[in-house]
């Protein structure tokens, strides 16, 4: 049987996450790559991690986006970009690249998109306009420093962190003289604040400390407005240190246009038209995703030096000869170290399936969301609160829609006119994305920061070196960041707990395990039947817990009540990591045999990822499990199996045991082929 014969190339990676048509893309992943594997990873190589501070060396990484042309990455064409069209999957795409190699670099290439974010997620066309293309590198013949940005939002202890609600930070007004725009005074201490070395400009969350100024939001502030504007101390941290990050001070007066997204005047007061709040969460939505990418770069970047490492060791000996076993595999003769590091492939390869699959989402999402606010502003719907309501009406053809979506004898007609609509279309592709985002910060940073830790564990003592290849000792450090930064894996859980829960999503699950079942009846193997078995039981116990009580009659599903919510959201994490990545092997399934370079030796390589599917799916399917018994029983006290739907939970979790018959077997092929994979004689990069 055909099996792999060398780890998966850009051709293929191209297809399993949808660029194989886009030029564009492509060539920022080159360029990324290129800067990656040589001034980042010599940096590295060299030690340059080792101080707190910015310096020249480090200022390298700046030069060399600034000169490829990522710096302009998040630009629109007018603005001086080279990508028409939202830039989620690029920005993914480059943040896997570099993370490839270090995390810091990556997080230094995002933090410039995430000052950027809350102006072009809600700015006025002018801010939009004016800060985004002065962001881009001058063409040559300009003379002026490209500018730089930072994102300010969390604080000194004891003020904003998790809770972005506490703010320290403040706007006044400062000046208001009849007819002329108010002038602002603006306070605002930041912790941890990413790129605060060269920032030039601060999108900082504040709160309003003025009756004149309604409500809180965020502004931008300039290293030249009037007032302080101390960069702060550096941060002594451990992890990322190819990026910089200070805690500022920053006390400046700017003119109200500096509002982010605008304001009008009510009564003499400042109504600022977003908050800090409304603003956060666009931008969130968007940028935790290259985060979560970042993560299963490195797990997919430590299989190459793992197996090097591997087939090497252990050759020294005269009685250890050229072809023999010990002398060709070394520790590959070892079944757990085999399967080990398939665990940590799987892992990585469904983490990436599931952040560019989100990230796609929201390309799609995007110019829809633009479509829903001017649908709402010619309907005179305006106001995040009365579109709120409005978009609750219209859950309800949504979920019309995917009722009918099954049935062959729907009302033909009806079912047209849902599909056209455009709020429909983004009500249900909102609450996909609403739950995908969150879903891919959290497990492929959580889970994937412990899976790194294996990764370490194969390479034996050399894993926590310094010159370890591959870098897998900072890498495994630096993935506790990635976990932590642009909210920590408690801020996920919380907004899954929502998310989770909406009908749209529940019924657009239902959906899945239907294609779930077709996909096992059409191309049986991937564990598409374990995932859809999995899928039940988590939406079983999901609509269980609404209802059931503790031993004291509390209600069981409730914000507050992590220790219920909080597992059942790390579990749907499970569930659609897994699915996503069957998504991507059928895709390569299809469309591999129209690319040539593809199409030589894929029938083993989709018969290894056919395995690779299905080890994830039973993983998927036992953590699922778990968490479905230990909440379900675990809140019956002593009432043992008598509680409502008993059986039809042990039916469902029988079900899911059962489908995981031959998933070891096909651990054992997937392993297996590791042990004869090709892989180059040396790393790409420097050690
Ligand atoms: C290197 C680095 C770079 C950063 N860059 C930036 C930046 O550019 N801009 C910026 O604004 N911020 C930045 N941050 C800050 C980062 O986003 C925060 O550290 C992070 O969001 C967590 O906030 P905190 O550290 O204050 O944790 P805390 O709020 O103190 O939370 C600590 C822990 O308590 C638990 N917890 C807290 N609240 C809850 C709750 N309600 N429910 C359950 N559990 C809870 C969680 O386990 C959480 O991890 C950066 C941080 C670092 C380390």
């Amino acid at each position: 049987m055909e099996t792999l014969r060398t780890l998966p190339g850009d051709d293929v990676r191209q297809i399993m996450w949808r660029f194989a048509d886009r030029f564009d893309l492509q060539m920022a992943v080159q360029s990324a790559r290129a800067i990656a594997r040589s001034v980042v990873a010599r940096l590295v190589a060299d030690g340059v991690r080792h101080s707190h501070e910015w310096n020249d060396r480090k200022a390298e990484i700046l030069e060399a986006f600034d000169a490829s042309g990522l710096t302009a990455i998040y630009m629109d064409l007018e603005q001086g970009g080279f990508i028409d069209g939202p830039k989620n999957l690029a920005m993914s795409l480059v943040a896997f690249e570099l993370a490839w190699v270090d995390g810091g670099a990556a997080t230094c290439s995002l933090a410039g998109c995430l000052a950027l974010a809350p102006i072009h997620e809600r700015g006025t066309p002018e801010q939009r306009n004016y800060y985004m293309s002065r962001c881009v590198p001058p063409p040559p013949g300009e003379d002026r420093e490209p500018l730089r940005g930072a994102f300010a939002l969390t604080e000194p202890i004891p003020y904003v962190g998790v809770d972005t609600g506490i703010l320290v930070g403040k706007v006044s007004v400062a000046e208001w003289n009849d007819g002329a725009e108010p002038v602002l005074q603006v306070e605002k201490r930041g912790r941890f604040i990413t790129n605060m070395d060269f920032a030039g400009f601060v999108t900082a969350a504040v709160d309003t400390n003025d009756e004149r100024i309604k409500t809180s939001c965020m502004v931008i502030l300039e290293e030249n407005d009037p007032g302080l504007f101390d960069r702060g101390a550096p941060t002594l941290k451990m992890v990322h240190q190819l990026s910089s990050t200070r805690d500022p001070v920053i006390s400046l007066t700017v003119p109200a246009s500096r509002i982010i997204g605008g304001y009008t005047v009510e009564d003499g007061v400042i109504v600022p038209n977003y908050s800090h709040g409304e603003i956060i969460a666009a931008v969130f939505n968007r940028t935790r995703i290259p985060v979560g990418l970042m993560t299963s770069a490195k797990l997919l970047s430590a299989i190459e030096p793992v197996i090097r490492y591997q087939r090497g060791r252990f050759r020294g000996g005269d009685a250890v000869l050229p072809g023999s076993p010990r002398y060709e595999l070394g520790l590959q003769m070892n079944e757990d170290a085999q399967q080990r590091l398939l665990d940590v492939w799987a892992t990585g390869e469904a983490g990436a399936s599931l952040g560019f699959e989100a990230a796609r989402l929201f390309d799609v999402l995007d110019p829809l969301e633009r479509r829903k606010d001017e649908i709402f502003a010619e309907q005179g719907v305006v106001g995040m609160r009365r579109q709120m309501t409005a978009l609750r009406k219209v859950q309800n053809d949504v979920l019309e829609y995917l009722e009918m979506s099954g049935k062959s004898d729907r009302d033909e007609e009806r079912f047209k006119a849902l599909e056209a609509d455009e709020l429909v279309r983004y009500v249900l592709l909102d609450s996909e994305a609403g739950v995908l985002c969150p879903a891919c910060k959290l497990w492929n940073t959580g889970y994937g920061a412990t899976m790194m830790r294996e990764a370490v564990s194969l390479m034996g003592g050399y894993g926590i070196t310094e010159d370890c290849p591959g870098f897998l000792g900072h890498k495994w450090m630096d993935a506790q960041l990635e976990a932590t930064y642009e909210g920590p894996e408690a801020v996920q859980r919380r907004h899954l707990t929502v998310t989770m829960a909406s009908p749209v999503f529940l019924a657009r699950l239902g959906q899945w395990m239907e294609e779930l079942e077709d996909i096992e009846s059409n191309r049986p193997g991937m564990g598409a039947q374990t995932l859809a078995a999995a899928m039940r039981l988590w939406r079983w116990t999901h609509k269980h817990l609404q209802k059931a009580k503790d031993s004291e009659g509390k209600r069981l599903y409730h914000g507050k009540r992590h220790g219920v919510t909080f597992p059942l959201a790390d579990a749907v994490c499970w569930l659609l990591g897994s699915r996503s990545l069957i998504l991507d092997v059928l895709e390569l399934r299809e469309k591999g045999p129209l690319n040539p370079v593809v199409a030589e030796g894929l029938e083993g390589l989709v018969s290894f990822y056919t395995d690779v599917c299905r080890v994830q799916a039973a993983r998927a399917a036992g953590e699922v499990g778990r968490v479905c018994a230990d909440l379900v029983f675990g809140y019956n006290d002593g009432a043992g199996q008598n509680f409502e739907g008993a059986e039809e939970f042990s039916r469902l979790r029988l079900e899911l045991d059962a489908s995981l018959a031959g998933a070891r077997s096909a651990k054992d092929r997937a392993a297996k082929a590791l042990t004869g994979v090709m892989i180059p004689e040396a790393l790409d990069y420097p050690l």
